[in-house]
């Protein structure tokens, strides 16, 4: 079944990274004057600033924060660098605490030095390690299963299978998944594991964007929905299906679109929301 048309921008939420040139300020006031209603801030964008502040003038600005990118990268083959992981997902905790943002996005991590598996008992235990505090600041943590030609450093997660298999193990009601298009279009598995996420109430995050073909770049080459292979209308069916409602989440890492004037961007992404998302 189709899912129903996009009509209006409510659930338009686009990640301060996809416009990469504005700074918070300027993202602020463009997406609220392009009727954008949900934003998810990349901490990067934080630096040097009153988060609280940045919070305040997002919201005034009539702009949802859905959720604080990123967390995550907790796997390294010795203790002292997964224990500075951890200390840094705290922090990152502190910052969506201070942003009032609801959700962080876990990039989980790998080191290629030592086996996946490995990798995953270290990302569970990090995650554990951090939940009591993520519960005190009320911040649930996503974890986004990444494509698996990001499996040597980015994320030993990279089915959202494996995602579902964490948040069983970890069992809190604080720890979800993220569905991205970009990461998953390609698991003959995903419309099952996406039904199996929803039973358990954890999809807490969807994000968009394109697999252009040929990819030129296998970081930033991300193409607009509706400019690549991807079936996103199909996915977003299937997370609406399984309870999702939430915003959805413009995601683009893309050279091209970055050295374009960031105005007539995000109105073409505007455009692939309502047309071809
Ligand atoms: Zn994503």
């Amino acid at each position: 079944m189709p899912p129903q048309p996009l009509t209006d921008f409510s659930r338009l939420c686009v990640h301060t990274i996809t416009t990469k040139p504005w700074s918070i300020e300027e993202a602020t006031d463009r997406y609220a004057a392009a009727g954008v209603k949900g934003i998810t801030v990349w901490r990067q964008w934080l630096d040097g600033r009153d988060i609280a502040k940045a919070g305040e003038s997002l919201r005034a600005a009539g702009i949802e924060i859905v959720s604080l990118c990123r967390g995550g990268f907790f796997p390294a083959t010795d203790a002292a660098a997964r224990q500075r992981a951890i200390d840094d997902n705290l922090k990152a905790i502190d910052e969506a605490e201070a942003l009032d943002a609801p959700l962080i996005v876990l990039v989980c991590g790998a080191d290629p030095g030592q086996p996946l598996a490995e990798s995953r008992q270290q990302i569970v235990d990090g995650i554990g390690a951090v939940l009591d505090r993520a519960g005190q600041a009320g911040v649930k943590l996503a974890i986004e299963p990444l494509h698996p030609m990001y499996a040597d450093t980015r994320s030993a997660v990279n089915t959202l299978r494996q995602a579902n298999e964490m948040c069983e193990q970890l069992d809190s009601p604080l720890v979800g998944v993220a569905v991205d298009v970009y990461h998953l279009w390609w698991d003959p598995d995903l419309q099952s594991e996406i039904q199996r996420s929803g039973r358990a109430d954890r999809i807490f995050a969807f994000h968009v964007c394109d697999w252009r073909s040929p990819t030129e770049d296998l970081l930033n080459d991300r193409g607009l929905m509706g400019e690549g292979c991807i079936n996103v209308p199909q996915i977003r069916g299937w997370v609406e299906e399984n309870g999702f409602n939430g915003f959805i989440e413009v995601e683009i890492f893309s050279n091209r679109y970055w050295a374009m004037d960031q105005g007539e961007f995000l109105e073409k992404i505007k455009r692939a929301y309502s047309e071809k998302t």
